[in-house]
Protein backbone atom coordinates (compact mmCIF):
# COMPACT_ATOMS: atom_id res chain seq x y z
CA UNK A 1 0.00 0.00 0.00
CA UNK A 2 1.34 3.18 -0.85
CA UNK A 3 1.09 6.18 2.32
CA UNK A 4 -0.81 9.40 1.64
CA UNK A 5 3.45 11.19 2.48
CA UNK A 6 4.30 8.68 -0.63
CA UNK A 7 1.65 9.51 -2.81
CA UNK A 8 2.42 13.99 -1.88
CA UNK A 9 5.83 13.35 -2.55
CA UNK A 10 5.64 11.77 -6.40
CA UNK A 11 2.44 14.49 -7.01
CA UNK A 12 4.30 17.81 -5.81
CA UNK A 13 7.48 16.31 -7.62
CA UNK A 14 5.77 15.44 -10.53
CA UNK A 15 4.04 18.94 -10.44
CA UNK A 16 7.05 20.97 -9.80
CA UNK A 17 9.10 19.05 -13.04
CA UNK A 18 11.88 18.16 -10.79
CA UNK A 19 13.11 14.53 -10.69
CA UNK A 20 12.81 11.99 -7.05
CA UNK A 21 16.03 11.05 -7.53
CA UNK A 22 17.94 8.92 -5.30
CA UNK A 23 19.51 11.78 -3.63
CA UNK A 24 16.00 13.44 -2.90
CA UNK A 25 14.47 10.12 -1.41
CA UNK A 26 17.39 9.45 0.65
CA UNK A 27 17.25 12.90 2.36
CA UNK A 28 13.37 12.63 2.71
CA UNK A 29 13.96 9.22 4.42
CA UNK A 30 16.52 10.83 6.80
CA UNK A 31 13.85 13.28 7.62
CA UNK A 32 11.21 11.19 8.11
CA UNK A 33 13.70 8.58 10.58
CA UNK A 34 15.06 11.83 12.74
CA UNK A 35 13.02 12.56 15.64
CA UNK A 36 12.92 16.08 15.75
CA UNK A 37 14.11 19.06 13.67
CA UNK A 38 17.49 18.22 12.34
CA UNK A 39 20.43 20.72 10.49
CA UNK A 40 21.41 19.93 7.12
CA UNK A 41 24.46 18.62 8.77
CA UNK A 42 22.51 16.03 11.38
CA UNK A 43 20.51 15.15 7.86
CA UNK A 44 23.99 15.20 6.16
CA UNK A 45 25.02 12.24 9.08
CA UNK A 46 21.73 9.96 8.55
CA UNK A 47 22.09 9.62 4.86
CA UNK A 48 25.58 9.08 4.55
CA UNK A 49 25.59 5.81 7.20
CA UNK A 50 23.22 4.07 4.43
CA UNK A 51 25.06 5.94 1.55
CA UNK A 52 28.84 6.75 2.15
CA UNK A 53 29.22 8.64 -0.96
CA UNK A 54 27.14 11.18 -0.40
CA UNK A 55 28.42 14.64 -0.32
CA UNK A 56 27.23 17.77 2.11
CA UNK A 57 26.48 20.09 -0.71
CA UNK A 58 24.25 17.27 -2.30
CA UNK A 59 22.20 16.96 0.66
CA UNK A 60 22.04 20.95 0.52
CA UNK A 61 20.58 20.91 -2.84
CA UNK A 62 17.91 17.99 -2.04
CA UNK A 63 16.76 20.07 1.26
CA UNK A 64 16.19 23.20 -0.82
CA UNK A 65 14.25 21.38 -3.20
CA UNK A 66 12.52 19.45 -1.19
CA UNK A 67 11.70 23.15 0.21
CA UNK A 68 10.75 24.36 -2.70
CA UNK A 69 8.18 22.47 -3.59
CA UNK A 70 6.61 22.28 0.18
CA UNK A 71 7.65 18.94 1.25
CA UNK A 72 9.26 20.33 3.86
CA UNK A 73 9.77 23.31 6.23
CA UNK A 74 12.85 25.60 6.82
CA UNK A 75 12.79 26.85 10.13
CA UNK A 76 15.17 29.68 11.28
CA UNK A 77 15.45 30.48 15.11
CA UNK A 78 18.35 32.48 16.61
CA UNK A 79 21.99 31.15 17.63
CA UNK A 80 21.20 27.82 15.63
CA UNK A 81 21.65 26.54 12.21
CA UNK A 82 18.56 26.16 9.88
CA UNK A 83 16.47 23.21 10.93
CA UNK A 84 14.65 20.91 8.57
CA UNK A 85 10.60 19.74 9.30
CA UNK A 86 8.75 17.52 7.62
CA UNK A 87 5.01 18.70 8.94
CA UNK A 88 4.10 21.36 6.37
CA UNK A 89 0.90 21.55 8.15
CA UNK A 90 0.72 24.97 10.17
CA UNK A 91 1.88 24.06 13.76
CA UNK A 92 4.44 26.11 16.05
CA UNK A 93 7.56 24.89 17.32
CA UNK A 94 9.63 25.98 20.51
CA UNK A 95 13.40 25.60 20.59
CA UNK A 96 14.79 25.51 24.19
CA UNK A 97 17.48 27.96 24.09
CA UNK A 98 20.07 25.92 26.55
CA UNK A 99 19.96 22.58 24.83
CA UNK A 100 18.76 23.46 21.39
CA UNK A 101 15.77 20.78 21.55
CA UNK A 102 12.87 21.48 19.52
CA UNK A 103 9.25 20.38 20.55
CA UNK A 104 5.47 20.58 18.29
CA UNK A 105 3.72 22.58 20.47
CA UNK A 106 0.07 20.97 20.97
CA UNK A 107 -3.27 22.70 21.43
CA UNK A 108 -2.10 26.06 20.34
CA UNK A 109 -3.93 26.57 16.96
CA UNK A 110 -2.05 27.71 14.00
CA UNK A 111 -5.64 29.17 13.25
CA UNK A 112 -6.68 30.73 16.09
CA UNK A 113 -3.25 32.96 15.89
CA UNK A 114 -4.08 34.05 11.82
CA UNK A 115 -7.86 34.76 13.00
CA UNK A 116 -6.63 37.30 15.09
CA UNK A 117 -3.69 38.67 12.95
CA UNK A 118 -6.90 39.07 10.04
CA UNK A 119 -9.09 40.91 13.30
CA UNK A 120 -5.93 43.31 14.03
CA UNK A 121 -4.68 44.13 10.80
CA UNK A 122 -6.70 45.05 6.90
CA UNK A 123 -3.64 43.29 5.43
CA UNK A 124 -4.52 40.08 3.67
CA UNK A 125 -2.11 37.56 5.31
CA UNK A 126 0.26 35.32 2.96
CA UNK A 127 2.86 33.84 4.87
CA UNK A 128 3.67 33.62 9.02
CA UNK A 129 6.51 32.83 10.71
CA UNK A 130 6.86 32.32 14.48
CA UNK A 131 10.12 31.93 16.48
CA UNK A 132 9.05 30.44 19.97
CA UNK A 133 11.88 29.95 22.35
CA UNK A 134 11.86 28.66 26.07
CA UNK A 135 14.27 26.79 28.78
CA UNK A 136 12.79 22.68 28.42
CA UNK A 137 12.05 20.68 31.40
CA UNK A 138 15.29 18.97 31.50
CA UNK A 139 16.97 22.43 31.93
CA UNK A 140 15.38 23.79 33.88
CA UNK A 141 15.58 21.10 36.39
CA UNK A 142 19.28 21.53 35.74
CA UNK A 143 20.00 24.52 37.87
ZN1 LIG B 1 16.80 22.31 27.16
Amino acid sequence: MVSALERDVRERFRRSGYTLTSQRRAVLEALKDFKGHPSAEEVYLVVKKRNPRVALGTVYQALSVLEEIGLIEAKHWSESPVRYDLNTEPHHDIRCIRCGEVTEIRGVEFEDFAARIRENTPYEVTNASLVIEGVCPNCQSQN
